[in-house]
């Protein structure tokens, strides 16, 4: 029966991990607004990428090109 725990155990693990990926992914997801500025509806332009000590962890700056609004993101997204 320890197994069973364990097997347990590491199912709730992997399901914490994955739910807290998805949280970021999907905040990432909002803040990006299809790359489009929520402010004034100008573009997001990649401006800076910061390198994480590990994966996940680096970080993407975007600026908007009208009124500067810049937002930072855990992943990447292709510019419009
Ligand atoms: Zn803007």
């Amino acid at each position: 029966m320890r197994k069973v725990k364990e097997i347990a155990i590491a199912i709730v693990v992997i399901i914490a991990v994955v739910a807290s990926i998805l949280v970021v992914v999907l905040a990432d997801y909002k803040k990006w607004n299809d790359g489009i500025c929520p402010d004034c509806e100008g573009k997001y332009t990649l401006i800076e990428t910061t390198k994480g000590i590990s994966a996940g962890t680096e970080k993407y700056y975007y600026r908007c090109n009208k009124c500067g609004h810049t937002i930072e993101l855990h992943s990447f997204f292709e510019e419009k």
